[in-house]
């Protein structure tokens, strides 16, 4: 079949390769110049930055997308396992490493807050049973095909649905596991893995830690740019062709039977017939914008959901070196309520937020001159709904380089040699994110999972959306998985 593909995000380069892969012919539109969407790349002044994702889970995920094309993930790009996963700095000053090893781990929260080695093993085994319940359902099947429901893993999952801990938020549920504050504070930061509120999503969102602190996280060597780059190479050694520069401006579609068919799309300068078009790009533009049919019922339904947060990102390069950063760094915030409730009741930047700094050049040393550092500053903030982020931009940075020159006692502005960095419209000006999401509709309600959009159209025959807007979600593993299920739904699977 002749299928063309909306956005070079890493759903849409994964849906490309698994098709091409058995055997179509696609051609793949992205309006920017390179691969990646999110997962992009800017380079000055000597550094290099990656502007989107740092962290990497699942790198089975990535590995499957290979050897489905009969080829191994290690011969494109390293995978660096990191045995200190994150250091954190709490408000007064307390300091502690979350490491993989569960063990070391263990002993570093008792050291640092006097929590029982024992209460980190029981939460980690309570999150490891919610994964083993509802990761495979949820993260590798459709939700809206009959056929997932008649596999006998998934019948199992249906089953023991129960038990997924959908009554408690998730803070509720670190608060029953953990007697320090700062430890409830240290986990709940996973609900923003998705961008929702901890006070909010259902404690079923701890497979986050158990996928992070079980599977392990990674850093890719050459940056997590590499990644959306090595599979893009797959896709050409697998016959996909791809067209940078150029956005796709509609959908074409032609009443059929009852319904609608899909005969292709058009850009500014073509009119490209396919048999199969998948969007990469987010629902709401992909209704809006590409298909002109404000009318479509999803549409509707998906203008009433809660959009994810969004994300303002600060990229300093460092002229100094320092040594107490690790590769990934939180700087939390006093009150973490009040966090929250700015970013999805207020619709403003928190006042006081907490700051998350990823050193990229500890990975991969040629992203920063000798000596320097490569910073990536990224905060949580609200959805784009028309704030004025200059004047929100200026409050941020202020609020940024006060908490680090305290945590890290230095002058850390001083040291600051090059400075870019951008605000939620820009993400959705660069990727298309409605709102400026970074993972489209939130988790914040009991059922948000179920409501994700469909990976088949049933709207139009011959249209398919996979990306993180759509099902299973956001997050590097999850946009890749929804390309599998998607080019396993155009193969008739
Ligand atoms: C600041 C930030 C930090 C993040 N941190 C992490 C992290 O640490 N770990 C993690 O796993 N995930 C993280 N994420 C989320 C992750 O980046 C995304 O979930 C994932 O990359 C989304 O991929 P996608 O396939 O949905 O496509 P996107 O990346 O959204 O790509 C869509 C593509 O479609 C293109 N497009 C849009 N409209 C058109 C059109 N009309 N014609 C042609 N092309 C079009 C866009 O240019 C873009 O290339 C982060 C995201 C951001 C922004």
């Amino acid at each position: 079949m002749r299928v063309g593909i909306v956005g070079a995000g890493l759903a849409g380069l994964s849906a490309a390769a698994r098709l091409a892969a058995t055997g179509h012919e696609v051609t793949v539109f992205e309006q920017g110049l390179r691969p990646g969407g999110k997962a992009g790349t800017e380079s000055a002044a000597g550094y290099r930055f990656d502007t989107g994702p740092s962290l990497l889970t699942l790198p089975e995920v990535f590995d499957e997308l290979f050897s489905f094309a009969g080829r191994k993930r290690e011969d494109y790009l390293s995978f660096l396992p990191l045995e200190e996963i994150c250091r954190y700095v709490f408000d007064d000053g307390t300091r502690l490493s979350a490491f993989h090893d569960q063990e070391a781990f263990g002993a570093e929260l008792h050291r640092a807050l006097g929590e029982s080695p024992k209460a980190l093993r029981q939460y980690f085994r309570s999150c490891a049973r919610l994964n083993r319940i509802a990761g495979e359902l949820f993260m590798r099947n459709s939700l809206h095909e009959l056929s997932t429901y008649t596999k006998p893993s998934i019948l199992l999952s249906v089953l023991q649905l129960w038990r997924l801990d959908l009554l408690r938020s998730m803070d509720q549920a670190h608060r029953a596991f953990f007697r320090d504050p700062r430890t409830t504070q240290l986990f709940n930061r996973y609900a923003t893995y998705n961008g929702s509120s901890p006070y909010r999503v259902p404690a079923t969102l701890n497979i986050i830690p158990a996928v992070e602190y079980l599977g392990g996280a990674y850093a890719v060597a050459g940056g997590i740019h590499a990644l959306p780059c090595a599979i893009e190479q797959l896709c050409r050694e697998l016959g996909v062709t791809f067209r940078y520069g150029t956005p796709v401006r509609r959908i074409l579609s032609e009443r059929a039977g009852g319904g609608r068919r899909v005969l292709g799309l058009e850009t500014d300068s073509e009119e490209f017939r396919a048999d199969v078009v998948i969007s990469n790009l987010d629902v709401i533009g992909t209704y809006r914008d590409l298909l002109q049919d404000t009318e479509a019922p999803l549409y509707k339904r998906y203008q009433k959901l809660e959009p994810s947060s969004s994300g303002m990102v600060f990229l300093f390069g460092i002229g100094t070196a320092f040594p107490q950063l690790s590769h990934h760094n939180i700087f939390f915030s006093a009150d973490y309520p009040a966090e929250f409730r700015s970013l999805f009741e207020e619709l403003r930047c928190p006042e006081d937020p907490t700051v998350y700094v990823n050193v990229g050049c500890r990975s991969t040393p040629g992203d920063a001159p000798e000596g320097k550092e490569n910073w990536f500053v990224l905060l949580n903030a609200p959805r784009d709904a028309g704030q004025d982020w200059m004047a929100e931009r200026a409050l941020m940075r202020a609020a940024v380089l006060k908490r680090l020159t305290s945590a890290l006692g230095r002058d850390v502005e001083a040291h600051i040699e090059y400075e870019s960095g951008f605000n939620p419209p820009d993400i959705e000006k660069k990727t298309g994110a409605a709102y400026g999401s970074l993972y489209g509709i939130s988790s914040n309600t009991k059922l948000a999972a179920f409501l994700r959009h469909p990976n088949r159209s049933r709207r139009y025959k011959g249209l398919f959306f996979c990306g993180g807007s759509a099902h299973p979600g956001g997050g590097m593993p999850l946009a890749v998985l929804s390309g599998a299920i998607t080019a396993g739904l155009v193969n008739g699977e």
